[in-house]
């Protein structure tokens, strides 16, 4: 979901803010729905951590609740016990800067002339203005979101089901939206014609399950049936799955950050290991770029398996050189620059005895603004390694994303206005390598047609129509 970004110079208004999120959907009639839901939401808390909230139906009407936090922090027993019935969705949020409000916590529940619904969504619309403009001129908003367009357009279009409207959406939308809805009896699933955000069916028991990513369905013990394709929608009720094409057809466009960061290692990618992949980058990044030395570690979480395959691609010893306090969360949730900067110090300690008198190899999965890289590369230096050489499992990143991750702006992202050698510099790191496009591809077993590279390329499946603002914004 989307929310309008504070900072208008870099981005158009209301097509803005870049967030990952997760999103859950039960169909289990005579299961306790929101306590899946509830586990589903858990294991996709790394994709959001801002505000969460769960919506029932149970035949005859939705019920929903949202709150700023963790899902930890938002539901307890009693919590749960309220939300009975035979179908959910569930939503966890991610933001950065600029408002966080529980307006913008989802899902959102909304009415229309074929009863009620509530969804959930990840992903950022490119076209919010244009489908804002379609709606009615006294439609109320309560939240300034994209997400929230996308209700009130569903609530508006003139088909006469809910399925209809979907599927008129798909030809209206673009951009990336991963989408669950509950209906009272109802649980209906889609993605964007480009497949941009993941979106995965599972089965729990006689029920189904929807969730961003396959952890979320392995953690509830469901199993694992398939991806959505891009643009199917799927609808689930009493008579079980139909799996409806839509008539939009676009190039695939898989966002490959989630490759690069943002899925779970134990989540599986269009039938890639998320792990295998980034161990398969590490590896390759070894090939690329050796160097002489005599420990590799990696930057926890996500660049554990990378650094665990620049280790043996290397023939080094791995070794484990910061221990990261797993509660305090990932530095990007802090809303300013230098409260990111006081996160890395919170986050990770050393284990000075890894490091001490070593040549290390550090293996990160990316460099976005290049605020967390020179306080590591100091940290390791202050436990006493006598040379520090950084090597990231993905290309520079030099172009922000208009689909959903937070990229940062053109001004901020530190490779597209440094060299590699300058950002070596400015990092205070005895060498620097990133792994090359191909080899990252190369990395998860697919062709590059089936990906979006736009933060590496800048080609992008659909952006946002530029202005004079934006392009002097973007420096384009
Ligand atoms: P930076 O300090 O901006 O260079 O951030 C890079 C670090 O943040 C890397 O260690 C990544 O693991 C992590 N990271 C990269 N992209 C994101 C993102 N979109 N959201 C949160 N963390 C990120």
């Amino acid at each position: 979901m989307a929310r309008a970004y504070d900072d208008t110079a870099s981005f158009p208004a209301g097509d803005s803010l870049h967030e990952e999120c997760g999103v859950t959907g039960i169909y289990a009639p005579e299961q306790d729905v929101a306590r899946l839901a509830y586990f589903g939401l858990y294991a996709l808390q790394h994709r959001g951590q801002e505000s969460a909230g769960i919506a029932v139906g149970d035949g005859s009407s939705l019920v929903c609740y949202r709150q700023m936090g963790l899902i930890s922090q938002i539901f307890d027993e009693e919590r749960l016990a309220q939300l009975q019935g035979s179908v959910a969705v569930g939503h966890t949020r991610y933001s950065t800067s600029g408002s966080s409000l529980v307006l913008n916590a989802q899902p959102l529940v909304q009415r229309a002339s074929f009863g009620e619904f509530a969804l959930a969504h990840n992903g950022n619309l490119t076209n919010t203005e244009e489908l804002r403009a379609r709606l009615l001129p006294d439609t109320a908003f309560t939240a300034d979101s994209d997400s929230e367009v996308l209700v009130q357009l569903l609530a508006q279009l003139s088909g006469p089901t809910l399925l209809e409207r979907i599927r008129e959406l798909l030809t209206l939308a673009k951009g990336a939206y991963s989408i669950a809805i509950a209906t009272p009896s109802e649980l209906y699933a889609f993605r964007d014609p480009w497949g941009v955000r993941p979106l995965c069916l599972g089965t729990y028991g006689d029920g189904w399950m929807i969730a961003s990513e396959s952890c979320a369905l392995a953690t509830v013990g469901a199993t694992y049936v398939r991806e959505l394709a891009p643009g199917e929608i799927v609808q689930i009720n009493a008579a079980g799955v139909t799996s409806i094409e839509s008539e939009q057809h676009e190039p695939a466009a898989l966002c490959m950050f989630e490759y690069i960061y943002f899925a779970r290692p134990d989540s599986v990618l269009s039938g890639k290991s998320i792990y295998m992949a980034r161990h398969e980058m590490g590896r390759q990044l070894a090939r690329e770029h050796p160097v002489d030395a005599d420990v590799v570690m990696a930057i926890p979480d996500s660049a554990v398996p990378g650094g665990i395959g620049y280790a043996t691609q290397s023939g080094l010893p791995y070794v484990e050189g910061l221990i990261k306090n797993r509660y305090i969360g990932r530095t990007f949730i802090s809303p300013n620059q230098q409260m990111r900067s006081q996160g890395v110090q919170l986050k990770f300690n050393p284990v000075i005895e890894n490091m001490r008198g070593k040549r290390v190899v550090v293996v990160d999965d990316s460099i976005v603004r290049g605020t967390t890289t020179p306080r590591i590369v100091a940290l390791i230096r202050e436990a006493g390694a006598t040379e520090v050489h950084v090597r990231i499992t993905s290309p520079p990143i030099v172009h922000p994303c208009y689909l959903g991750v937070d990229m940062a702006t053109y001004d901020e992202l530190i490779a597209a206005n440094l060299t590699i050698e300058q950002i070596r510099v400015k990092i205070h790191a005895d060498s620097l390598g990133y792994l090359s496009k191909e080899g990252l591809v190369a990395a998860t077993g697919r062709g590059r047609e089936n990906f979006c590279l736009g933060c590496l390329t800048g080609e992008y499946p659909n952006k946002p129509v530029a202005t004079p603002d934006i392009i002097e914004a973007c420096r384009e």
